[in-house]
């Protein structure tokens, strides 16, 4: 079995204006990466379906998908650009986009539960983990691995699943869909205060959340992780994972201040992969969130596939 590797072009199409580091080169450059490096050919690629708005009310509240779907499909009848908060702005390809995302967590999910995949890396955008229940926010629309998190256990009836979040900023909106969901373990780490400047006092007991000072280097937080995520993973027994990958915690990205590098997210990688094969039949979902140095998001990203397949 290989990695499944699911994306779609209209990911491509979504653009929040010239200058936005959230930008449509940011998937060029991990398909650059990949194909240079000669990785593209140990992945089974698939395209990103468009999400049912029955998934996306997994983790969203029926009156938000009606509103944001009412502003997204306007937006796309209008052929005009609009700004849901100062730095999350649609463009008339965002809704389709955004179903493509959440579509990517959801298919990957069932690609790894039904063996067809072993794991699977979901190259999409707009990114998730900082939608609420009922709000876009920080690039952000429908909560991509939330959704997911939920489809496995809602209509897949597992009964333990962990979200692992590695994002240099909180995953502020998956915490506030699964805080208090006791089938869920989410574990997290991101530098504070930074943007969204919550996560220091977990929403629910569910919640490993470890703020972070800024310019942290990569040992310490791999002790912090050591110490603080994985006796939790290991007492949860997840018995699949989902992981929140943002790579904007590496030193060379501009939006945050941490100090990870390939090796630290080859490490992470290796780390979440090991509590997998233990309890989770090595069954692990990854969807891209933040990381804007196009270099090192294309390195990184290439690093934690080449750990989850194993070449
Ligand atoms: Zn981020």
């Amino acid at each position: 079995m290989s990695t499944a590797f699911l994306s779609h072009p209209d990911c491509r199409r979504h653009d929040m204006g010239a200058g936005h580091p959230e930008c449509p080169q940011r998937l060029d450059a991990i398909d650059d990466w990949l194909i240079a490096n000669g990785l593209d050919i140990a992945l089974s690629r698939h395209d990103a379906p468009l999400a049912e708005l029955k998934d996306v009310e997994l983790a969203h509240t029926h009156g938000y998908v009606t509103e944001i779907r009412d502003v997204l499909e306007a937006v796309a009848a209008s052929g005009e650009c609009k700004a849901i908060d100062p730095d999350t702005i649609a463009n008339p390809y965002t809704w389709s986009a955004a179903l493509r995302a959440a579509g990517a967590a959801v298919r990957a999910t069932d690609l790894v539960l039904d063996r067809q995949a072993e794991n699977a890396f979901c190259a999409v955008r707009p990114p998730g983990h900082h939608a609420t229940r009922d709000q876009s926010m920080g690039f952000c629309f429908f909560n991509n691995i939330a959704i997911a998190a939920r489809h496995a256990l809602d209509v897949r009836g597992l009964q333990r699943v962990a979200v692992v979040d590695f994002d240099v900023h909180h995953g502020n909106g998956t915490e506030d869909i699964l805080a208090g969901d006791e089938r869920v373990l989410m574990v997290g780490i991101f530098q504070h205060p930074l943007y969204p400047y919550s996560g220091a006092v977990p929403k629910g007991e569910n919640m490993v959340n470890v703020p972070i000072p800024a310019y942290t280097r990569g040992g310490e937080i791999r002790e912090m992780i050591e110490a603080m995520w994985m006796p939790a993973l290991e007492r949860f027994r997840p018995q699949m994972i989902f992981i929140s990958a943002g790579f904007d915690a590496h030193r060379e990205d501009d939006l945050g201040q941490l100090g990870l590098v390939e090796a630290d997210y080859e490490w992470i990688t290796m780390r979440i992969k090991d509590i997998a094969a233990r309890h989770a039949q090595g069954r692990i979902v990854s969807v891209l969130e933040g990381g804007y140095h196009l270099g090192a998001l294309a390195r990184s990203v290439g690093t934690h596939l080449r750990v989850l397949t194993g070449v």
